[in-house]
This record gives structure tokens, sequence and C-alpha cells, in this order.
């Protein structure tokens, strides 16, 4: 509890008598008492208001800094991931569309969807305008997916081949990996 930033006060409390922050942190002094190299962190901050979310990752980054962690992090937050991630994949139905370092995905995001996902994350300035690139279409069935590139149905730059051929994740250069046909 001293780890994670608890008071000795609340030794005895119940979880209900505890806010969301607090809940979390305890929910990270349960993983690390195992001592683990490796913690699978499911959307930590996503129950969270904007002051807890900032709050938990500083001490999530703080203990990984301490004690050698490697986290992977999942979760839907683009503005939490460019805070917390070095390495970024980007999934869409269950597989991996593009694979890079945080820097290089950011400043260069090549598969369709990831550049969809980024063109939806807030400016915070009047002057300066994101044109958001809105996804329509149908979302392919997870269940018994077709032949093809999974994102078809709804990808602006679809062509016949991307209903017919799996594209494969491809390292285009710079540990930069792309599951695109139209990615050379
Ligand atoms: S493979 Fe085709 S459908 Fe899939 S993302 Fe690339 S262009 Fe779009």
């Amino acid at each position: 509890m001293e780890t994670v930033g608890l008071a000795e006060r609340l030794y005895n409390t119940y979880p209900h008598e505890l806010d969301g922050g607090r809940r979390q942190r305890i929910g990270i002094a349960r993983a690390l008492a195992l001592n683990p190299k490796f913690i699978v962190c499911d959307e930590p901050v996503s129950a969270l208001d904007v002051s807890i979310q900032a709050q938990i990752l500083n001490l999530m980054q703080d203990l990984q800094e301490e004690l050698g962690l490697t986290y992977m992090f999942i979760t839907h937050d683009l503005s939490v991931v460019k805070h917390i991630s070095d390495n970024i994949a980007v999934m869409y139905l269950g597989q991996v569309v593009e694979l890079a370092s945080s820097k290089e995905l950011f400043k260069n995001p090549l598969h369709p969807y990831t550049k969809a996902l980024l063109s939806a994350i807030p400016v915070p300035s009047i002057k300066h305008k994101r044109e958001r690139i809105l996804l329509k279409g149908e979302i392919t069935s997870p269940i018994n997916p077709p032949e093809g590139c999974r994102f078809a149905k709804r990808c602006w730059m679809a062509q016949d081949r991307c209903f017919k051929e799996t594209p494969e994740l491809k390292n285009i250069g710079n540990e930069h990996h792309v599951a695109c046909h139209l990615v050379k």
C-alpha cells in the first residue's frame, strides 16, 4: 500500500469506502504483490475522471522506472496511448494492422484505420482543426470473418484485391510494420 501511495489509516477499509482512484491503486498493489516483470493492464484508467487518470498514469510510470517493469497497456484512449507508450500495436477485429514506435506512429500513420483513429483525437486549439475521417460501412463479423482485409468494408481506399487477399503485416522500414496492400 505504501508503494502505491495509500495511507496507513486506510488499511482496514472496505472497497465501498474507497473512491475509484484508490481502488485502482489497490488493483496495482495486488498486481505488484507477485513481483512481476511484465503486467497486462486492460483499460486501467478508462473508468476514472481525467485528473485521477493523470495521477494513476504518473504512479504507473514511476513504478515502471523504479521496479523495471514492462507494461502491455490495452486502451481505446489515444491520448493515454500517446502519453504512456514506447511502442504501439493498432488492432482491428483481433488483428494487428500497424505496429511502430509511438513517435513514428503518431508522426507517420500509414494504415487507413490508424489514420481514422488519429483523426478523432481532439485538438486543443481553436485555430487548428484536424480533418476527421468518419468511417462508414458495415463492421465485419469477427466470428467467421471472410477472406481478405477485415477492414475492407469500411475502408475508403479498398480495391478488389482487398476483398480477396488478406494483407500480411510487413516491415516497411524503421521497424514500422503495416498490414495493408497499398502500403509499400
Ligand atoms: S488492405 Fe485494402 S481494405 Fe485493407 S486497409 Fe489496405 S486499402 Fe484498406
